[in-house]
């Protein structure tokens, strides 16, 4: 018999899935449907965390922005104070999949499944966010640059839920831009992306890149660009370092060698934008 927990608490929720050996989490439910349907998961229990109070809730906390768990991807996308504070974020949310996705998916729900191919963490990476993960024993922050260990595996224990991404709000005069290669249709994952934030500090920019769908995990990169180094030579060094934590799976989607390809192209691309807009081209 499969039983549904609906917890009214976080303290109810963290307490559930301590006690619940083999409970799944259920947020937007957009991944688990699917894996269920394939007979890839199954379990005897589920946590639902609709009605978890402040987990559907974007807030603004001192310098950053909180994006609660169960807060859905669309909203990211279209939060007019998300655009305003944190425009790469609400541009490459606005590229998971189709509006009717992100109209169920949660933010902490995507995160926690893990794929290599999410849009949402390669930014996330770029614009250095914390995810925030609660159980019986308290919470705790983990970088989301640290928060996917390994193919399909992420930071969060059996008994821990992810409550909230914490995002800094990038210091003003930051430029950002996500690049998404599909080859399948419109609407589909990606065969490479990357999002680049470009950081101006005093006598050089800080040149953050999130790269998704070429590696195991997401994984990121960063470099200083000088005074002194034009736009080619930005692209070659952001290609060249992007090139040495590219290890692409090859996939319906493409070779290895055909990922590894549009993965140079979506860097120079979202580099190539960041710069115009910086106004160093
Ligand atoms: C047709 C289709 C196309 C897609 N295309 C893209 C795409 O182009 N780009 C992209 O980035 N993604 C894409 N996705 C994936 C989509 O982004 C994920 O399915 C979605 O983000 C998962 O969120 P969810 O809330 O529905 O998670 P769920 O399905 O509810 O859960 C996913 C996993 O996370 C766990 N989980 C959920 N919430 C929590 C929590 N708070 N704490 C701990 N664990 C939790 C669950 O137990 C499960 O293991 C696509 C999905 C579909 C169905």
């Amino acid at each position: 018999m499969t039983r549904v927990h609906h917890p009214r608490s976080l303290e109810e929720a963290t307490a559930l899935v301590a006690q619940l050996d083999e409970a799944i989490v259920y947020g937007g439910g957009t991944a688990i449907q699917i894996l269920l349907k394939q007979g890839l998961i199954s379990a005897p229990d589920y946590v639902d965390l609709l009605h978890v109070p402040g987990l559907s809730e974007l807030t603004h906390v001192g310098e950053r922005v909180r994006i609660g768990a169960m807060v859905r991807l669309r909203e990211v996308e279209r939060d007019p104070h998300v655009r305003r504070a944190l425009p790469l974020a609400a541009e490459t949310y606005g590229h998971v999949a189709n509006p009717r996705v992100r109209n169920t998916a949660s933010a902490g729900g995507n995160i926690a499944h893990g794929d290599y191919r999410l849009d949402p963490p390669a930014a996330l990476m770029a614009l250095d966010a914390v995810v925030e993960i609660a159980s019986t024993h308290g919470v705790r922050e983990v970088s989301i640059r640290e928060f996917f260990t390994d193919f399909q595996q992420t930071a969060v224990q059996h008994d821990e839920l992810v409550t909230a991404i914490l995002v800094p709000r990038p210091a003003v005069g930051t430029v950002g831009a996500f690049t998404k290669m599909r080859s399948l249709s419109q609407n589909d994952w990606p065969c490479a992306s990357a999002a680049v934030l470009m950081v101006p500090e005093d006598d050089f920019v800080d040149v953050r890149i999130g790269l998704g769908a070429v590696a195991p995990t997401t994984v990121y990169v960063a470099f200083d660009l000088t005074s002194d180094m034009n736009a080619r030579q930005a692209v070659d060094v952001a290609i060249e370092i992007a090139d040495s934590v590219m290890e692409p799976l090859p996939d319906v989607r493409g070779s290895a060698n055909y990922k590894a390809r549009m993965g140079r192209v979506a860097v120079e691309e979202s580099i190539r934008r960041c710069l115009e807009e910086l106004d160093r081209d």
